[in-house]
């Protein structure tokens, strides 16, 4: 469920696509010129726009640029025409993705999901907590109870990535997919090792876990202490 600003000057259009939207359980508003649909942006921030090019005040593209400046909201142009050289200007611009007119509800639809998931990937934390176990992904700096940890950089990847499925069980295969990149397989000694010194530099032991419990057969799992 994500809040979607429609800005659209056809009545008809409108109605269809904030109905659809509504439907699939979004929070959808809709404003019909240029200067209402900035407004909206900077008071409302929605997490989505759906904006037209043909705006009766603006051009749609000079609409985005003025958005740009101050919000990195996901915009889905709508055009009547693919090959205008205004939609390239357009993504040249910063929108994340374009429509053309008249477009099946459901290709909308579908290009809201892909927008709204690729935000949400960009909404990555920084900051991973779990219990005492403090990851800055960023700057790539570990604590455990507020004292820093030192780590080579395949045991912060290895962290960061059992932090990221914090409380899933993850198989050495999934770990050599993922972390070293051997998709077809590899040494589960590699993982073994690293999992050893990992534990020791968190100040734990695979015989007294706090952070890393290993699944017989399965694979390791990360979680807060209880
Ligand atoms: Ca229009």
């Amino acid at each position: 469920v994500a809040s979607i600003l429609i800005v659209e000057d056809e009545h008809r259009i409108r109605e269809l696509v904030a109905k659809a939207l509504a439907d699939r359980g979004h929070d959808v508003e809709s404003v019909t010129n240029a200067m209402d649909g900035l407004h909206a942006i900077t008071a409302q921030r929605p997490d989505l726009v759906i904006l037209d090019l043909g705006l009766p005040d603006l051009d749609g593209y000079d609409l985005l640029k003025m958005v740009r400046a101050v919000s990195d909201v996901p915009v889905i142009v709508a055009t009547a025409r693919g090959d205008d050289p205004q939609v390239i200007r357009t993504l040249d611009a910063g929108a994340d993705d374009y429509i053309v007119k008249p477009f099946a509800i459901e290709q909308l639809e579908a290009r809201v999901r892909a927008v709204l998931r690729r935000s949400d990937a960009d909404r990555t934390p920084d900051t991973i907590v779990v219990g005492g176990l403090r990851i800055n992904a960023a700057a790539r700096q570990v604590e455990v109870d507020e004292q820093p940890v030192d780590l080579t950089p395949k045991e912060f990847e290895l962290l960061l990535y059992l932090a990221q499925h914090a409380g899933e069980v993850i198989s050495k295969r999934k770990l050599l997919a993922e972390v070293w990149r051997q998709p077809y397989g590899g040494s589960d000694k590699t993982i073994d090792v690293h999992l050893s010194v990992l534990r020791r530099k968190l100040g734990e032991s695979a015989t007294d876990p706090r952070f890393l419990h290993t699944v017989f057969r399965v694979g390791v799992k990360l979680q807060a202490p209880e």
